[in-house]
């Protein structure tokens, strides 16, 4: 089993030769800015501050490189669709994208969105990505502990029907504040990612 308690930073990647090329597997998060994106990876590692929460948007685009227990890469991927950010950084963002998923290193694709809201154009975009890259992927519907229990359903309905998933892309509820859906998504991260895959 995965050791979530051994995780280290490896380093900002911004370019091709920056990826590490291993046989770890590769778990990717992707989320617009202040989805809870920091707040979900922390989650899930048991840690207060290990992803940097509320990273200033618009600083530099890159991909963060986390190893977990020596066995598996989180990879977090830069935030989109902060309102402020100019034409070049959007363009920066999509060249870093083409040659992150080009290289066909994803394993599994975690995206994030916020469970009170339709997903927006950008997290189409996103999902286009995952869904090109023919590889599994699951959606985390995050801040689930502001809304009410009788508007789950209907707006993970929602969520399915904008982001066009295939019926076997799971939607995940979930809070990073209260640790809801957490066991769930560290399954899906086990099946993946442990040692049994590997092996
Ligand atoms: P990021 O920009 O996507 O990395 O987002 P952060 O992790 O920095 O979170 C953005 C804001 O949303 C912070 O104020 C978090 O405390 C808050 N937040 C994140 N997840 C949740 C959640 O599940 N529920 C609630 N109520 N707030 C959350």
């Amino acid at each position: 089993m995965l050791n979530l308690h051994n995780a280290e930073f490896i380093r900002s990647a911004v370019k091709e030769e920056d990826f590490p090329i291993d046989d770890m597997p590769q778990i990717v998060f992707a989320g617009k800015s202040n989805v809870g994106k920091s707040s979900v990876i922390n989650k899930l590692l048991n840690r207060k501050n290990f992803a940097r929460v509320s990273a200033q948007p618009g600083k530099t685009i890159h991909i963060n490189y986390f190893s977990i227990d020596q066995q598996a890469y989180f990879v977090d991927l830069p935030g989109y669709g902060y309102a402020r950010v100019s034409k070049v950084e959007q363009k920066r963002w999509g060249m870093l994208m083409e040659t992150y998923f080009a290289m066909n290193l994803l394993t599994l694709g975690i995206q994030i969105v916020d469970i009170r809201h339709k997903p927006t154009r950008d997290d189409v975009i996103m999902a286009d990505w995952f869904r090109a890259s023919n590889r599994p992927w699951v959606i985390i519907a995050n801040k689930l502990d502001k809304i009410k229990k009788s508007q789950i359903e209907g707006n993970l309905a929602v969520i399915r029907q904008t982001l066009l998933l295939p019926h076997e892309v799971p939607v995940i509820p979930f809070s990073a504040e209260k640790g809801l859906g957490k066991e769930e998504v560290l399954e899906l991260i086990f099946e993946h990612a442990g040692k049994d895959e590997l092996a």
